[in-house]
């Protein structure tokens, strides 16, 4: 459980204790500026990043925010369970656990308590309604989010999906090249907002398998599930499938590693889906399409956001990287020096392990690509 590895963390690296204080300076902060009422921007669609300029304004970050959610005490005998599919201002398209759709509208009370009443509900929430006549219905109450997706825009952050709980980090093995340091990049924003991660590598008709072991060693030593996968071949549709299945999950990724083409394959009705909810999204006064739910047929949803496919999800400090280093801790404590950085220092335990092959020299060097905040 994420709970767990978190309090984990914080005895076993002081380092990490100063991480948290940090990551609540942040969440303050964000909720702070949530106050603030939401631009017209907060639903850009133009956030796929061409440079770096780009990246620094418009951050997406996966983090935690606890407070978001709305809990009130409500009669649950009258309500029903669901979830926001995707959300315009106080309108709402829900999935209940009738298995129907419903448009619903967010309760006053609920508007009042809420930090911004544009924000009042978002994709991913989790909620009880009262439903009504002919699909109808009113969101009497919001359940605490986990694992908020947040867009910084003009130093302010929104929440544009809440409840995301993995991220498929999409690799190819060619045509883009395989890049192991955007994997890990991806992997530690991941774990940073306390996503789990799974590895796939598309395109494996492109490669030797011979290729592709070390890949898969290296991070399956490390804990992480590799999936080879190609979308023209149907090869590791029907294990990515699984993954999915009754997850809430991101996809993460360079453009053109065929994450579009997976999703294809993983759910066939898949353009059907989407243009179902994006006609609803369309009848609201903002034409810019808001973050929206894919649902699939087993069970489980892919979260669509506008750009968001092509975003590096970067937003973590220097000093917080060590720390979703997992295989490094068993070597932390050989360092010399206890604020060791693992560069450039003199007697560090990380090092050695490197040049005794127990750490990947690959990860090592992403580590060290990090650090450098590069
Ligand atoms: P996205 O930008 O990550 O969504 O990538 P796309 O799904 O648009 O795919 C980019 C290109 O890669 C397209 O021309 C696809 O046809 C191609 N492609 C996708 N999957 C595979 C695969 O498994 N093998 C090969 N050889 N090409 C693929
Ligand atoms: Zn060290």
């Amino acid at each position: 459980m994420p709970a767990k590895k978190k309090r984990k963390l914080r005895v076993d690296f002081r380092k990490n204790r100063e991480r948290r204080a940090r990551l609540g300076d942040l969440t303050r902060r964000a909720i702070d500026s949530l106050e603030q009422p939401a631009g017209p921007d907060a639903f850009d669609t133009h956030e796929a990043v061409s440079g770096k300029g780009d990246l620094s304004r418009r951050r997406t970050v996966i983090g935690t925010d606890d407070g978001g959610g709305v809990v009130r005490d409500v009669d649950p005998s009258k309500c029903l369970r669901g979830r926001v599919l995707t959300a315009r201002g106080l309108h709402a398209l829900v999935r209940g656990e009738d298995g129907n759709r419903y448009e619903c509208t967010v309760r006053r009370v609920l508007r009042t308590m809420s930090r911004e009443e544009r924000n009042a509900v978002v994709a991913g929430d989790v909620i009880l309604f009262q439903p009504a006549t002919e699909g109808q219905g009113v969101i009497e109450r919001i359940e605490p989010r986990a694992g908020t997706l947040s867009r910084t825009s003009k130093g302010r952050e929104h929440v544009i999906v809440a409840n995301v709980d993995q991220v498929l980090v999409v690799a190819s093995a060619g045509e883009p090249a395989l890049k192991p340091n955007l994997i890990d990049r991806f992997l530690v924003s991941a774990a940073k907002g306390n996503a789990r991660a799974v590895i796939c590598v598309n395109k494996s008709d492109l490669s030797d398998p011979a290729g592709l072991e070390p890949v898969a060693g290296t991070y399956g030593r490390i804990g992480y599930e590799v999936v080879f996968a190609s979308a023209t071949q149907g090869a590791g549709i029907g294990r990515l499938r699984a993954l999915l299945k009754n997850r809430q999950t991101v996809l993460a990724g360079q453009s053109g590693v065929g994450k579009s083409s997976l999703l294809n394959a993983i759910e066939p009705a898949l353009e059907l889906s989407v243009s179902a909810v994006s006609r609803w999204t369309q009848k609201g006064r903002h034409t810019t399409r808001a973050a929206t739910l894919i649902e699939l047929g087993s069970g489980g949803w892919v979260v669509d956001t506008p750009g968001i496919r092509q975003l590096d999800l970067w937003d973590v400090l220097p000093e917080e990287v060590e720390g979703h280093f997992v295989e490094f801790r068993p070597f932390v404590t050989l360092c010399r020096f206890p604020d060791c950085t693992h560069t450039h220092e003199a007697g560090c335990g990380v090092k050695q392990a490197v040049r005794r092959d127990l750490v990947s020299r690959m990860r090592y060097d992403s580590y060290v690509r990090m650090t450098e905040g590069e």
